[in-house]
């Protein structure tokens, strides 16, 4: 029977039965024991890939990091719209978010969206 080998995804060895990170052999040691399932992995797995991370300490592969990049693009600022002095048709706030909005084409005008700043109700007016 072939002994299981950990799984090499960039520089990081991942546990071959339970998919634990597994941590880097200190000095000395030759085996590797994960936390998680005590699969024991020996310390030669680690050779060719020690020298990678002391030539590259920057080259941590993180799609992780990629994602969360990602996201904060999508995050949008100053959606809600300008504060303006309108009342609110549902509790009669006087203070609302307006949006306008260029929907139908330039010359029929353009429909201003409020929503109300106390009780979030929304409403359209069209100019
Ligand atoms: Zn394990
Ligand atoms: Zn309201």
């Amino acid at each position: 029977m072939a002994p299981l080998l950990a799984h090499k995804i960039g520089s990081l060895l991942f546990c071959p039965t339970c998919g634990t990170l597994l941590s880097v052999p200190q000095d000395g040691e030759d085996t590797v024991t994960c936390e998680q399932c005590a699969h024991v992995e020996p310390a030669s797995s680690y050779e060719d890939i020690e020298i990678t991370t002391r030539s590259h300490p920057e080259a941590f592969p993180s799609a992780l990091r990629q994602k969360r990049k990602t996201q904060t693009k999508q995050h949008k600022k100053g959606d809600q719209g300008t504060l303006v002095s309108e009342k609110c048709p549902s509790c009669g706030h006087l203070e609302a978010y307006s949006k306008e909005l260029q929907l139908r084409s330039a010359d029929e005008g353009s429909t201003i969206f409020y929503s109300c700043a106390s009780c979030k109700h929304g409403w359209r007016v069209n100019n």
